[in-house]
C-alpha cells in the first residue's frame, strides 16, 4: 500500500492498430501534477478536448469502455486503465490520435511495459483510498458483484460458458504490481469466432486478428501458440475488473467479487458504489483534517460536460 501518489517520471510513447477502426494510433503517456487523476487528450481534434478517466464521463459499455461528451470519445481505454491501476499510478495525461486506443496485443501487457520505461515517480502528496465499511451488492439474472471490507485490495472472479474449452473457471488475487504484472497484465482477451464475423459483417473489429485477441471456435483455440496461461480468460476478466473499477479515481481497499460480470455489469456497480456513500469512506496514511478533507474532496465527481 502507497502512502504517497504516483505519476511516471518521463513520457512514453508506443503506437498499435485500433481494433474496431483497423487504423494506426499513436499513444503517449505523460507525468501529471498530484490530484491530478488520469486524463486524455484527443490531439487529433481542434483545441485538443480532454476528458477524465472517470466513471461518470461514461456513454458506453457495450463493446468496450467508451468515455465522451458533445460527440467527442475516447474508446476502449480499459485496458490502459488496469495498467495504470495495477502499476499504481494515480496521475497521468494521456495523448491519443484518434477515437479509440491500440488494442496491442489485447492485454494490458504492452502498457505495463510502457510505464516501466517511462519509470514512476512518488509525489508529495498522500495517496487516498476508498475504505468498504459494510457490503455492497449488485444481483441481476445470473450477473453479481459484491465489494466487502478488506485491508488489502483482493479480487475473486467467477466466468462461466457454455464451451468446452472454458466451461467453469474462478481466479483470485490479493493485487499489487508484482502479482498484477506476474498474473494479470498479460492475459489477453478473448471471443468466439462467430462474433468476430458477426462484428466484421458490421463494420466494426476490422483491427481484430489474432494478434490481438484469443479466438475460440466450437472446439479449439484458433491462435497458433495456444494460451498463456491455462485460465487466461478469467484472468482478463480479473483485468478488465481492475480498468473498470480504476474509474472510480482512486484506489480502494476491499475485496470485489465477481460472478459472470463484464463491463456494463461493473459499472452499473460503480453507480450503485456512489449512491451509498454511508458503505464507504476515504482514507489515507496520514491523519491530519487537511488531508481528509483532499480525500474528501476527490470523491467529488467530474462535471458532465
Ligand atoms: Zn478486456
Amino acid at each position: 500500500m502507497h502512502p504517497r501518489q504516483r505519476t511516471l517520471r518521463t513520457s512514453a510513447t508506443c503506437s498499435g492498430i485500433g481494433v474496431h477502426s483497423g487504423k494506426e494510433v499513436n499513444l503517449t503517456i505523460h507525468p501529471a501534477p498530484a490530484n491530478h487523476g488520469i486524463k486524455f487528450v484527443r490531439t487529433d481534434l481542434p483545441n485538443s478536448p480532454d476528458i477524465s478517466a472517470h466513471f461518470n464521463q461514461v456513454v458506453d459499455t457495450s463493446l468496450a469502455t467508451v468515455i465522451g461528451y458533445d460527440g467527442f470519445i475516447v474508446s476502449t481505454i480499459e485496458h490502459l486503465m488496469a495498467a495504470f491501476a495495477g502499476m499504481s499510478i494515480d496521475n497521468a495525461l494521456v495523448e491519443v490520435d484518434a477515437y479509440e486506443m491500440p488494442i496491442m496485443d489485447g492485454s494490458a501487457g504492452p502498457f505495463t511495459d510502457l510505464i516501466l520505461k517511462a519509470g514512476v515517480e512518488t509525489q508529495q502528496s498522500p495517496r487516498c483510498y476508498f475504505i468498504i465499511k459494510e457490503p455492497i451488492e449488485l444481483k441481476a439474472e445470473n450477473k453479481f458483484v459484491g465489494l466487502y471490507p478488506a485491508p488489502q485490495f483482493k479480487i475473486s472472479c467467477a466466468i462461466e460458458y457454455d464451451h468446452p474449452l472454458i466451461r467453469k473457471q474462478s481466479y483470485a488475487i490479493e493485487l499489487s504490481e508484482k502479482t498484477f504484472e506476474t498474473d494479470i497484465c498479460r492475459a489477453r482477451t478473448f471471443g468466439f469466432l462467430y462474433e468476430y464475423d458477426m462484428l466484421k459483417r458490421f463494420g466494426l473489429a476490422q483491427g481484430g486478428s489474432l494478434d490481438n485477441c484469443v479466438v475460440i471456435d466450437k472446439e479449439k483455440i484458433l491462435n497458433p501458440d495456444g494460451l498463456r496461461y491455462q485460465d487466461e480468460f478469467v484472468r482478463h476478466k480479473i483485468l478488465d475488473c481492475i480498468g473498470d473499477f480504476s474509474l472510480l479515481g482512486m484506489p480502494l481497499l476491499g475485496h470485489i467479487v465477481l460472478d459472470k460480470s463484464g463491463h456494463a455489469f461493473n459499472h452499473a456497480f460503480l453507480m450503485k458504489f456512489f449512491s451509498q456513500k454511508s458503505s464507504w469512506e476515504t482514507q489515507s496514511c496520514f491523519s491530519d483534517l487537511n488531508t481528509a478533507a483532499v480525500c474528501d474532496a476527490m470523491t467529488e465527481l467530474p462535471c458532465i460536460r
